[in-house]
């Protein structure tokens, strides 16, 4: 404890919370259904080594965006298969398939280089087929022209069609009418490709909004992202199964001071103190990840009270109201996302406050913020 209390600013991440987010979702699909762990970008800034420690034992797979990610959880000694969900730029595929991490194909292209190296290795290299079923985005198409590109790719020596996925582009609204049609899709090209005799063992579809949907939830696996970190995807969803937010932001006050009527505060001036005010200093910014359009809006937490942001948030450092926190004082708990006392700020506020998606405020929690595992 007194270790983290003297860090500037630390991000606190519930091992407890992601093992309950993967425990609850798990609970609510079809019996028999596995679980792909989606750790993208840095485990959508959860650290994606760690995250991967911890949902070990509930996972059959692992799901990155990038090779360069794919490679770095190997290096850390990540051992379940690794699922690279978009293109190989380069086609650079035989460090790929030394280390078991398996990329999307979907082109001839990509195929023939794919075979190419696994025959130079002599060893058989599993890939999965990505299918387009609306969102325009990768894949083949779900059609007969599919059909005949699924037929030449799978054709190429050396590779194991292992397995076969698509991916939701509306799935976390009301209306389900897209998504229904993107699973009937999915469906359809499944059967036929099995009438030509090509079946892949593991076809998945579901993200987290699918998961909590229960859309395409019935094939052989499921990829949970957002919720894993116990976020929901869209806020009509908290009916659905409860989720635990594995990640909360903490600071330090390092600074106390009284600001007499009429003085500005922080760069440009853009708050004028009205009256006397008491402020303290956090010394974290948008140089952390924390978003400078915060300024004059965000809120933190100092002794369980909400405490507004004073000014612009500087790169560094940025000044909130304590004039009705008489306890704060230099070392005082900030907490900047999480829970102290009876008061909570939830990502959705922060996402809303700052006019960023909150997919998007995790990912940019910068690498200078630490983040400690308890
Ligand atoms: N599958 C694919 C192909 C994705 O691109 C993503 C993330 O964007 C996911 C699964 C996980 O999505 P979510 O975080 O909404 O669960």
């Amino acid at each position: 404890q007194e270790e983290r209390e003297k860090r500037r600013v630390y991000a606190k991440i519930s091992k407890a919370a992601l093992c309950h987010n993967m425990e609850a979702m798990q609970a609510s699909l079809p019996a028999g259904i596995k679980m792909a762990g989606v750790v993208k970008a840095d485990g959508y800034g959860h650290g994606a080594a760690s995250v991967c420690e911890v949902i070990a034992p509930y996972v059959a797979f692992y799901c990155v965006a990038a090779a360069e990610e794919a490679l770095e959880l190997r290096e850390k000694g990540i051992e379940k298969p690794i699922l690279i969900l978009g293109p190989v730029p380069g086609d650079n595929y035989a460090s790929l398939i030394r280390a078991g991490i398996r990329p999307s194909i979907f082109t001839e292209e990509q195929a023939a280089s794919l075979s190419t190296a696994a025959v130079a290795l002599g060893i058989r290299a599993p890939f999965h087929l990505a299918v387009d079923t609306g969102m325009n985005r990768i894949g083949l198409r779900a059609d007969e022209t599919g059909v005949a590109l699924a037929e030449k790719i799978t054709a190429y020596p050396m590779l194991d069609f292992e397995g076969m996925f698509t991916h939701f582009y509306r799935a976390d609204e009301w209306d389900l009418e897209t998504t229904e049609r993107q699973t009937a899709r999915f469906r359809n090209f499944k059967t036929a490709l099995a009438e030509k005799g090509l079946k892949p063992r593991i076809c998945h579809v579901a993200n987290s909004a699918g998961i909590l949907n229960l859309h395409g939830t019935d094939f052989d696996m499921v990829r949970a992202g957002i919720a894993l970190y116990g976020i929901y995807p869209a806020e009509e969803m908290a009916h659905t199964v409860r989720l635990k937010p594995a990640l909360s932001l903490h600071s330090t006050v390092t600074y106390v001071k009284e600001v007499p009527a009429g003085e500005a505060i922080s760069y440009g001036g853009t708050y004028v103190a009205a009256s006397a005010k008491r402020v303290a200093t956090v010394p974290v910014g948008y140089g952390d990840g924390y978003p400078r359009s915060l300024s004059n809006k965000g809120e933190v937490l100092i002794h369980g009270k909400r405490c507004r942001i004073l000014g612009r948030v500087c790169m560094d450092q940025f000044m909130v109201d304590v004039s009705e926190v008489r306890e704060a004082a230099p070392g005082s708990p900030v907490t900047l996302l999480g829970a102290d006392g009876n008061e909570r700020i939830t990502l959705e506020e922060l996402a809303e406050k700052s006019g960023r998606f909150p997919y998007e405020f995790m990912c940019c929690l910068n690498r200078r913020v630490p983040r400690i595992y308890c």
